[in-house]
């Protein structure tokens, strides 16, 4: 996995709920009814774990996250560790957690979300299913933008979104930040657009500051 903003950790979440799903809908979604998935939406899941290793990244984080690792769900099948920033975790951190990722109980499913997949050892590359997220195009990021700024009711000039596509880099997080902010402008104005200073180009950037790159 790769790049920022493009989804990773959504993905992971999204996956870890339907691998608990009881009641798996017959296109492979989950069922958003089941008692798992109702409190997955609830924030209240005690089998699906997350830990953001950039802040989390010392010995002692993994070795209380093994020793949770050692006990089976009460309810449900799996229990799903989502490790975020996992190329952030410290060598001897890293070593600790080696042996559980290389002999996981069977209950256990690890799913390790990074921007950095080289800083990886080849060990722990090497028992894992890589999916690399690539950038999102600025077509589908303006398309994603556009389908935002119809269900908040609010309007936007084509080139405005363009814009923030193209400054943001396939980076989704940030376009829709960068089209909250620009939708509350002071006077209550609802309309996106482009800063009188600002034109798009390709290649070169006159931003009037509100515009930097990510
Ligand atoms: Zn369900």
């Amino acid at each position: 996995m790769r790049t920022r903003g493009v989804g990773k950790t959504t993905c992971a979440r999204i996956l870890a709920k339907t691998i608990n799903c009881e009641n798996l809908q017959p296109d492979g979604e989950a069922c958003d009814q089941c008692n798992s998935c109702r409190t997955f939406n609830d924030g209240a899941s005690f089998n699906i774990h997350e830990l953001d290793a950039a802040s989390n990244n010392s010995v002692d984080d993994i070795r209380t996250l093994v020793d949770q690792v050692r006990f089976a769900p009460q309810a449900g099948k799996y229990k799903i560790y989502i490790i975020d920033e996992v190329h952030m975790l410290s060598s001897s951190a890293f070593n600790a957690f080696l042996k559980t990722l290389e002999e996981p109980p069977s209950y256990a499913i690890f799913i390790l979300a990074t921007t950095e997949k080289h800083k990886i050892l080849p060990t722990i590359l090497s028992r894992c299913q890589i999916f690399d997220f690539r950038r999102i195009t600025i077509q589908d990021t303006v398309d994603h933008l556009q389908t935002i700024v119809t269900k908040e009711h609010l309007s936007a000039e084509p080139d405005a979104l363009h814009l923030i596509a193209q400054k943001t880099d396939g980076c989704m997080r940030d376009s829709s930040v960068r089209s909250t902010r620009s939708s509350a402008s002071p006077a209550g104005n609802s309309l996106i657009k482009i800063p009188s200073s600002t034109s798009i180009s390709s290649t070169t950037t006159t931003s009037s500051g509100s515009w930097k790159a990510c």
